[in-house]
């Protein structure tokens, strides 16, 4: 019923489950969470992401170098193309461009990120972008490097509307996560009031950025459920319209083609 779009099963914080990451996927499938897009962060996370989407029903993952995580090298593209030919993999990333907490890496980050989206239309598989205070930079990346055929999301959103156009017309998702609850996110719900229904997507980014009221814990999967029922409460629709709109659109992007 629900899919969680984004979330790093591999960093969840286990502790209320005695360790066991079963347990955790068996939370979030009773509340109706039973499919969920795993994030991989690098090329050191890679297999063990890759590794949990094979061994869960309603799992696949994506695989690629988070742009906090570009340091001194990039990429190597032939790796990460062995990795994303995994049968479980449905995507790339998550890649794209983070000037707030690391602007000092930014040229990198830019050419990385040019990288992931070549990759991404060789491979007919959707990019995942994660941006911020990048605007201008990530827009001008993906219309220079991206392959609107295969698109791909704006995930964890909370940017301006004029960017989530930009990202729009471009062919491209935009996915909201647990910030869009937050008390002082009242622009970001404008946004999330304006984007098509066709193309928006729901996601926890967990373990980070647990929504309201759960805000300042350690999130997870299974309060994917509150983002879609803020979500709901925005555009007046029932939760399970939300559901349902947000996993056709999960299906269109990834499972496609
Ligand atoms: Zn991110
Ligand atoms: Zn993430």
């Amino acid at each position: 019923m629900f899919v969680d779009s984004h979330c790093h099963l591999d960093r969840l914080d286990l502790t209320p489950y005695d360790g066991d990451l079963t347990a955790a996927i068996d939370a979030a499938k009773s509340r109706g969470v039973d499919r969920m897009l795993c994030i991989g962060i690098d090329m050191g996370n890679a297999k063990a992401v890759v590794d949990i989407a094979s061994r869960y029903e309603g799992i696949n993952a994506s695989v690629g170098v988070h742009p906090m995580d570009v340091n001194d090298s990039l990429v190597n593209i032939d790796e990460l193309r062995t990795l994303a030919l995994s049968p479980e993999v449905v995507a790339i990333g998550e890649t794209g461009l983070d000037y707030y907490y690391t602007k000092e890496s930014a040229e990198l980050q830019r050419e990385s990120f040019a990288l992931h989206l070549k990759l991404s239309s060789e491979l007919g598989k959707p990019v995942i972008v994660h941006t911020r205070d990048a605007r201008d930079d990530t827009i001008s990346i993906i219309r220079q490097h991206g392959d609107s055929a295969v698109a791909g999301v704006l995930h964890c959103f909370t940017e301006s509307w004029e960017m989530a156009s930009q990202a729009l017309d471009e062919n491209y998702y935009i996915s909201f996560s647990g910030i869009v609850t937050f008390k002082n996110a009242a622009a970001l719900r404008e946004v999330a009031k304006k984007v098509p229904l066709d193309r928006i997507l729901i996601e926890t980014d967990s373990p980070y950025l647990a929504p309201m009221p759960y805000r300042g814990k350690k999130n997870e999967p299974k309060y994917v459920v509150e983002v879609a029922e803020c979500i709901a409460e925005l555009r007046g629709l029932a939760v399970e319209e939300v559901a349902e709109i947000t996993s056709t659109n999960f299906d269109k992007l990834f499972f496609s083609r």
